[in-house]
């Protein structure tokens, strides 16, 4: 018995995914257009970043280093090292997060770290329970390993208002995007009882609906076995890769432009819309609340790269949706309000334009048809220093400057 146990508890170990020589690469950019050449390495690195106009990112493992630096240096790209070797990156961090004792209670949760998924889940029972005259818990769907999928409504009571959704963690190692969504519920809830004058004209006009963590399978994997897990964490029949892009899974322009139908691609749009029970509960959860609210703003909240981003997403050469101006203005108010908090720059524009073209994303379905006039997605902290590995001393700034800009996108938004 004590045999199997220990093989068993060796296998666990051996089955988490490590980085040991895993290099990430800046490259700068060329002429923009000039770019054929990232489809020559695209089936040997995984692009952390590729942003027009700006360097690309790219992870290495050790066994294809020097071939891929071989290649650069014949396409005479400029290149230099972001992170020398990832595992250590990792492992840095998590040395410090696994002596942790758990936080007990809303007044002992550390906002400051990075939480584990029971923690995040804990987190909305204790500020439903604590701040019960204002928030309430509502719960979206299970994830398809049985997980909840929980949120926070903030309201200060009333029918038919109009609706505020935030969703944070549609990408599971994006560890940013859920602690800075549940620093912004945190200074919602206690300015709104503070009594500021702008948080309680802007909780009175709207409900928030606020889900810090929604791809809760892949974020608990990127805890247990893969630091750096992107998907879901639903099997593919059929192939031995698990998971889809759950953002590239929406029922609006899916399978198109910036998708892949190669169940093994980071950007696998699943065998059809809708396929990961995730996003299908959150278009559910959606489409029954907008049957009596409008949903006047939709964000999902991703990190990296300081992009604030509106449709379209599907295509650059689409035109700009009728509300383009309105969009883009708040966007613009949005960075601006942000950048005045620590300096950070924020760049506003459209989705495909400023990042790549990606269809079946939630930010048009949020558009095109839940009709939420302002659907954004938010590329939160960094440019490119630590990437995904964002250190744990930057989410109180990154809390402070987003809900700032949160603060102006939703006045824009009652205003306009
Ligand atoms: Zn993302």
């Amino acid at each position: 018995m004590r045999g199997i146990l220990m093989l068993a508890l060796a296998v666990l170990v051996a089955a988490e995914t490590r980085y040991d020589g895993f290099k990430v690469l800046r490259i700068e950019p060329l002429e923009i257009l000039d770019s054929t050449w990232l489809s020559d390495i695209e089936s040997k690195v995984e692009f952390w970043s590729n942003v027009p106009g700006r360097p690309v990112d790219i992870m290495v493992p050790p066994e294809l280093e020097d071939e891929i630096v071989s290649f650069l240096r014949s396409k005479k790209l400029d290149f230099s090292l972001m992170i020398g070797d990832v595992q250590a990156v990792i492992d840095g961090q998590r040395s410090t997060m696994r002596s942790r004792t758990r936080t007990q209670g809303l007044a002992d949760f550390k906002y400051d770290q990075y939480n584990t998924y029971d923690q995040i889940n804990q987190w909305v029972s204790d500020m439903a329970t604590e701040h019960s005259d204002v928030v309430t818990k509502f719960t979206v769907t299970q994830s398809y390993e049985k997980r909840l999928i929980d949120g926070i409504k903030i309201s200060t009571g009333g029918n038919n208002k109009p609706v505020i959704w935030f969703e944070g963690g549609i990408h599971a190692r994006e560890w940013i995007s859920p602690a800075t969504v549940m620093l912004i519920s945190k200074f919602l809830v206690e300015d709104l009882k503070n009594s500021d004058p702008q948080v309680v004209q802007l909780v009175n006009y709207f409900d928030f609906y606020i889900v810090p963590s929604l791809n809760v399978d892949g974020y608990a994997f990127t805890w247990s076995d893969d630091r750096l897990w992107r998907k879901t964490r639903r099997p593919n029949p059929g192939y031995g890769c698990i998971g889809t892009d759950p953002n590239r899974n929406w029922p609006y322009k899916w399978g198109g432009s910036g998708t892949s139908p190669w169940p093994c691609s980071i950007t696998y749009h699943g065998g059809k819309a809708l396929s990961e029970v995730e996003v299908k509960g959150v278009v559910d959860f959606l489409t029954n609340l907008s049957v009596g609210n409008e949903i006047r703003m939709f964000i999902d909240w991703h990190s990296y790269s300081q992009l604030w981003m509106a449709p379209w997403s599907f295509s650059s050469s689409e035109q700009n949706p009728v509300d383009w101006l309105d969009q883009s203005n708040l966007g613009q108010a949005a960075v601006q309000a942000l950048e005045e908090v620590h300096g950070t720059t924020f760049v506003s524009g459209m989705s495909a334009k400023l990042l790549y073209e990606a269809s079946g994303a939630s930010c048009d379905w949020g558009y095109a048809v839940l009709g939420a006039k302002y659907s954004y997605v938010v590329e939160l902290r960094d440019k490119g220093n630590y990437g995904f590995l964002l250190p744990e001393d930057q989410i109180m700034a990154s809390g402070e400057e987003a809900y700032k800009a949160t603060l102006a996108a939703v006045e824009y938004a009652m205003n306009n």
